[in-house]
């Protein structure tokens, strides 16, 4: 596998961004720095939700409720230039951009050091989604980074309970209502580290109802592992 990974590294590729040469499928260096910026030039950032702030502590949302999970890795913002392969992934491109976002990722949660004992599993998909993309993003992001940190990954844990309405667009308030009771947990998950992996992290209503129901199966922690933060819940 090692060995595998080392070959991929030397293997000439056109960087996703701006199509100069680059490496085993990976930014270039520029590339790679610019959708990095994004994270290491926006200050302090609330600790548990990693929503950017103008000073340091908790913001508003965490303040007044305490969320469920107790924290969240992101790769970086959903900004630009981010943004633009988040959402190249979701209209199709997995195969190439799947396995770099995940070391995108892979990369922040080794900084975060996860516990060793944590288990991966994916943000369920919409049903309207999967049939539409006929994959789920989440998903894919996580099999990959589960293979990088070695990790175990259980696709199949969080399930949707039923579809409920698009998160997009909706009021925060709304979300939150939205999201409550939407998931399930396949099984009893007594005393593990989940990390539940998502592609992009708004106003964390879903990663919230989702640690609820993990904390419900008996979780000892949950943290969200996200590859994109939008700078404003
Ligand atoms: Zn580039
Ligand atoms: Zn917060």
């Amino acid at each position: 596998m090692a060995y595998l990974s080392r070959l991929r590294e030397l293997v000439p590729t056109a960087c996703p961004l701006c199509e100069c040469a680059s490496r085993g499928g990976d930014l270039c260096m520029a590339c790679d720095q610019s959708v990095m910026r994004t994270l290491r030039a926006s200050g302090p950032r609330c600790p548990v939700c990693q929503l950017a702030l103008a000073q340091d502590g908790r913001c508003a949302d965490c303040r007044a409720r305490a969320p469920a999970f107790d924290r969240v890795v992101i790769a970086f913002d959903y900004t630009e230039p981010g943004d633009f392969l988040v959402h190249r992934l979701k209209s199709g491109y997995r195969f190439v951009l799947a396995p770099m976002l995940a070391r995108l990722l892979a990369r922040a949660a080794r900084q975060a050091k996860l516990p060793d004992n944590t288990m991966l599993a994916p943000v369920p998909a919409r049903r309207a989604g999967i049939l539409q993309r006929g994959f789920n993003p989440a998903a894919e992001i996580a099999r990959h980074l589960a293979r990088q940190l070695n990790l175990p990954c259980q696709p199949a844990l969080l399930r949707r309970v039923h579809e409920g309405r698009r998160q997009a667009g909706l009021p925060r308030a709304e979300r939150m209502r939205n999201a409550h009771s939407l998931y399930d947990c396949a099984r009893h998950v007594d005393g593990l580290h989940i990390g539940v992996v998502d592609d992009v992290l708004t106003t964390g209503s879903t990663l919230h109802s989702i640690a609820t129901v993990l904390k419900g199966a008996g979780a000892a922690s949950v943290c969200g592992l996200v590859l994109a933060r939008t700078p404003h819940g």
